[in-house]
């Protein structure tokens, strides 16, 4: 044997020594049981970094993405977590641990004027209308309106308000929310609790597929649950979306609102009333009713693109590596605005500082009990970008680029912790929806606590998150979103204002709890072969067992 051989087998051995020892001492370091349970100081350090002004509010496309993303990956890093992309973004060293998601600021020009026959219409006064098609100028001309009810195809409840018409290039209007609501029957639908079929996302989704030109949701303030201000705020201005390799033409190329004096004004000059259509809609054999009028609209948009980033990190598990458990929150907020008082920052301290350190402290206890003894599955942790303007960040992740949705097991997402005092219960968000109400369950039970329905299912949460991204996908999915019930003082001075600030005095109690019980669920998943269904039949049941076929 040539000696320079032997030499590095001497090297070899005193190498593995020196490696055997630095490992004895890391897991007698990680089988500290301090490393397993939760770290209240970190966790509070983590909120106060992220949610400090230095980070500017989180904006998306901001120097206060740039720290938030890079801070994000450094964590996950010293933790010892890999990077999940295999392909690194941009120079940087930590490019592997972000995800590039190509985003379009649009902005409608608010000089239009939606014209129906001998009626004019006003911007953001009588309708809005926006669009997400990459594409400086769309025009309707001359095109057929159709009311077709509450503009819903759901085989589950036997409803196709769509059956019997073509509505290819035509302008629907449609009702806002769903026939359970409207009638409070639990029979309907399910009652007073929304459907994804009562969101106006669903609305333009569904028309799409219809292949419809445009869509005019008819406001009414109680089943949208917000007034026409609201409406006018979020839709006349600058506007974020992901951007498709097909320049989102697959999606619906005019997204529109009415105010219902303009629908009344343009049902009557059709010769109908809207108030007693509004009523035979609410009846499964409603057909469609074609007005006599047609529209016309010249939607002009200035564009600009720019690319934000979803941060991804894995603990890689020793027997199945390429299925995966889900932990992810987002760690966007509003970013800073400018007034004429000067800036002001949007610090979202809870929304979502919080749950963004909640998936940090995660991944410290998961890769702690990880070194301890390996998980079988990966467990993969993300940070959303740009959740707040419309879950943009899951909406690229779920395509399923870097992981297919195939070997996604399940999605734990955190939107909001609470703050302050432990609470003997916990919220499920949806009800019979999936599987994974099990695991809720169990691991409730297990804290001596129980499990609490939503109280408010009419403002259909489950379906304003970025988890709701990935169900879509056919991904099960548990939401954890507390502040707003164990604290309702938080929803009217602080949710979405500049208010939502870092407090010394939280006692992080509840932070406490819920982190041990995700970390339950998670590690239970890991360490399991089972794959939650969902339960109900439902668009999210069946692209999951079309994708899990594949
Ligand atoms: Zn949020």
């Amino acid at each position: 044997m040539p000696r320079s051989s032997l030499r590095h087998q001497f090297f070899n051995y005193i190498n593995g020594c020196a490696f055997a020892a630095l490992s004895m001492f890391n897991l007698m370091a990680f089988a500290d049981p301090k490393n397993q349970t939760v770290d209240l100081s970190s966790v509070a350090q983590n909120i106060k970094i992220l949610a400090s002004d230095a980070f500017e509010g989180r904006g998306p496309l901001t120097q206060g993405e740039q720290l938030t993303i890079e801070y994000l990956a450094q964590q996950y890093k010293k933790l010892g977590l890999k990077g999940a992309n295999p392909n690194s973004v941009g120079s940087s060293p930590l490019g592997q641990y972000f995800q590039a998601v190509p985003i379009a600021q649009i902005i409608p020009d608010q000089n239009m004027k939606l014209v129906i026959g001998d009626l004019s219409f006003t911007s953001g006064k009588d309708f809005t209308a926006r669009t997400e098609h990459i594409n400086n100028q769309i025009t309707l001309n001359d095109s057929s309106l159709v009311f077709v009810g509450y503009g819903i195809n759901a085989p589950e409840y036997q409803w196709n308000d769509y059956a019997d018409i073509d509505v290819i290039g035509k302008t629907v209007i449609v009702l806002v929310n769903d026939p359970g609501f409207a009638t409070q029957n639990p029979e309907i639908f399910t009652g007073n609790a929304m459907t994804y079929y009562g969101r106006w996302t669903y609305k333009y989704e569904e028309a799409a597929r219809q292949g419809a030109k445009a869509v005019l949701v008819v406001h009414e303030t109680a089943p949208a649950a917000y007034p026409w201000s609201v409406v006018e705020s979020s839709n006349t201005g600058s506007k974020y979306t992901l951007v498709d390799s097909q320049q989102n033409t697959s999606k619906l190329p005019i997204m529109g609102w009415l105010k219902l004096a303009a629908t009344e004004q343009i049902f009557k000059q059709s010769g109908l009333n809207y108030q007693e259509l509004k009523q035979r809609a609410l009846q499964a054999d409603f057909k469609p009713v074609r007005l006599k009028q047609s529209a016309n609209l010249t939607l002009k948009n200035i564009i600009s693109h720019a690319i934000s980033h979803n941060v991804i990190a894995k603990i890689e598990g020793n027997t199945y590596p390429n299925e995966y458990v889900l932990a992810g929150a987002h760690w966007d907020h509003f970013g800073t605005k400018k007034t004429s008082k000067g800036s002001i920052v949007y610090n979202g301290a809870v929304d979502n500082a919080s749950g963004t350190a909640g998936t940090l402290e995660m991944a410290r206890i998961l890769m702690a009990k990880h070194k301890i003894k390996p998980f079988e599955r990966s467990i993969l942790f993300i940070n959303f970008t740009a959740e707040e303007t419309g879950l943009i960040g899951s909406e690229q992740f779920s395509k399923g680029d870097i992981i297919p949705t195939k070997n996604m097991v399940a999605l734990v997402n955190i939107d909001g912790m609470n703050v302050l005092d432990k609470v003997d219960y916990i919220l499920q968000y949806g009800d019979g929806l999936s599987e994974m109400e099990g695991y809720l369950a169990r691991a409730t039970l297990a804290q001596q606590r129980r499990v609490k329905l939503d109280p408010r299912p009419q403002n259909g949460l489950f379906f304003r998150s970025d988890h709701f991204s990935l169900a879509k996908q056919g991904v099960p999915s548990l939401l954890f979103m507390s502040l707003g019930d164990t604290d309702p003082e938080y929803i009217a001075n602080k949710y979405h204002k500049a208010e939502d600030d870092f407090s010394p005095t939280w006692s992080l109690g509840g932070v406490e709890q819920d982190i041990e019980l995700m970390v339950d669920i998670i590690q239970t998943l890991t360490n399991s072969r089972d794959w939650p269904k969902w339960k109900m039949d439902s668009d999210f049941k069946t692209s999951r067992e079309a994708d899990l076929s594949k």
